[in-house]
């Protein structure tokens, strides 16, 4: 089998293809052979999965993810990298490759034609530039993933697990904490990839399975509650919510904040999701939405 982490490896396969890395496509390839056994362990897939890949490249997660899985299905934009893969890995079955932007497949109907009533699961080493929305895409699609594996920027791996009350605590920290149990695996430094990119990264589990989602009776308002409370970082959540409901007076707010927190003035990222759905029943119940 290639050995898809050499560095001498890769550059035959591109020099082979007449052409360089597309930065602006976050092409940053996998060297550390390593690393990539820790994400597919990680994962706890096994022959009973189907499995979605975004962003294959020249295939080395690929590779380890079709000796585990039951199935693979990789998206990749980069159409020339699309097309090479499929040739180079026509000999597996277990293979699919799609050639569409990730951010724009239906994932519930492809997990439906390929995978049947596999378990589904998530593993990649994501193009960074579009981390959040294709991360929210996996949690908010409808489909049902047992988890999601995936290496991103260290920074955003950060929030996506802050403890609340610390400055990476925010919106996305409570929206993926709503749908996961989120878990940093590991720590990739840039001399892991080729080319080797400015900023470290790291492995993140997002386990759906083990996570009880929360109950809410109007999970849009929730929603719209807590980015309007992180919408300007300094300011008190009474301020955030009455830009939002400005036809709730601030003293009423005032009084529903502190029957939830005890202190009136307290900032959004203070408040845990429990205390942000508790706020939303009560708001909820007096427009009667
Ligand atoms: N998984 C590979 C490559 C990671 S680099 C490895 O670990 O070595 C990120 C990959 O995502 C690149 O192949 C890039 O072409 C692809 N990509 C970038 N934007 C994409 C998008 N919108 N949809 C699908 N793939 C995309």
């Amino acid at each position: 089998m290639v050995d898809l982490t050499s560095p001498t490896e890769i550059k035959r396969i591109m020099d082979g293809l007449g052409r360089g890395f597309n930065k602006s496509l976050g092409q940053n390839f996998l060297i550390d052979k390593n690393v990539l056994s820790e994400i597919v362990s990680a994962s706890g897939i096994d022959k009973s999965f189907g499995v979605i890949e975004i962003g294959p490249g020249i295939g080395t997660l690929t590779q380890e993810l079709l000796k585990k899985a039951g199935k693979v299905v990789s998206i990749e934009l980069d159409r020339q990298i699309a097309g090479y893969l499929q040739k180079a890995f026509a000999f597996y079955d277990n293979f699919k490759i799609i050639n569409a932007d990730a951010l724009k497949i239906d994932l519930k109907e492809i997990i439906k034609n390929e995978f049947g009533d596999m378990p589904c699961a998530v593993v990649a080493n994501l193009p960074y530039y579009i981390t959040t929305p294709l991360i929210m895409k996996f949690l908010e699609d409808g489909a049902q993933f047992e988890s999601i594996t995936v290496m991103i920027q260290k920074e955003v791996a950060k929030r996506l697990e802050a403890k609340c009350g610390t400055k990476d605590y925010g919106a996305i920290t409570l929206a993926v904490n709503y749908y996961s149990n989120p878990e940093i695996i590991t720590e990739v430094p840039p001399h892991c990839f080729m080319p080797a990119p400015k900023v470290t990264s790291a492995v993140i589990k997002l386990d759906v399975k083990n996570h009880t989602v929360p109950y809410v009776s109007n999970k849009e308002e929730l929603f719209k509650i807590i980015k309007a409370s992180f919408g300007q970082r300094r300011k008190t959540l009474v301020n955030g919510l009455s830009s939002l409901y400005p036809n709730l007076a601030k003293e009423q707010l005032k009084s529903i904040i502190y029957d939830v927190a005890n202190n009136e003035n307290i900032r959004g990222e203070q408040l845990s999701l429990e205390q942000f759905i508790q706020i939303c029943e009560n708001i909820v119940k007096i427009f009667a939405i």
